[in-house]
């Protein structure tokens, strides 16, 4: 629930979804980056806690802080800013654009649901454990990663069956 975290606007998180909107124009093709914020929660994560990151739509009384901030986004990515801090660039990369594969078609309502147990078109790249590879392929630096528009088109192609968030599950 929103009222019992306390949550800062991540600078480097929000940077991340414009760099990463405009490298993949396809894939996220549903991203406006002025839509998302990323928000990052400043108390310590709970030990029962199985994802990284999760995106929401804005309401409630998330929308009464981003209101008062005067931040008219649309979805919200939140995590803690501690496990944020000791993650790796690719890492950090690759949750983030695993939360903007939810941001759904403007003509659908909810978000984008995971087609698998995860997102197809990331597990098609870098497997199912990707949260544990030591490697992650940049997703910023050096050619674009080139997804499967098989899998995409998948995704994209189904507005009807998007429904609530997931959050990402962490292989344990
Ligand atoms: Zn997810």
């Amino acid at each position: 629930m929103a009222d019992d975290k306390s949550y800062t606007i991540s600078d480097e998180g929000n940077q991340l979804v414009k760099q990463l909107r405009e490298r993949y124009p396809n894939e996220l093709k549903n991203v406006i980056p002025e839509e998302i914020v990323v928000m990052q929660i400043e108390d310590e994560p709970p030990k029962s806690k199985d994802w990284a990151a999760k995106i929401h739509i804005v309401k409630g009384a998330i929308k009464t802080i981003l209101t008062i901030w005067k931040c008219p986004a649309k979805f919200y990515i939140e995590l803690y800013e501690d496990e944020w801090r000791a993650w790796s660039n690719g890492y950090r990369q690759w949750v983030i654009f695993h939360e903007l594969l939810h941001v759904p078609d403007p003509e659908a309502s909810g978000l984008v649901k995971h087609d698998v147990e995860d997102f197809g078109v990331i597990i098609d790249k870098v497997g199912f454990d990707w949260a544990n590879s030591p490697s992650l392929p940049d997703l910023l630096a050096g050619a674009p990663v080139e997804f499967s528009q098989i899998y995409l088109k998948r995704l994209q192609g189904s507005p009807k069956k998007q429904e609530r968030p997931e959050d990402i599950k962490l292989v344990e």
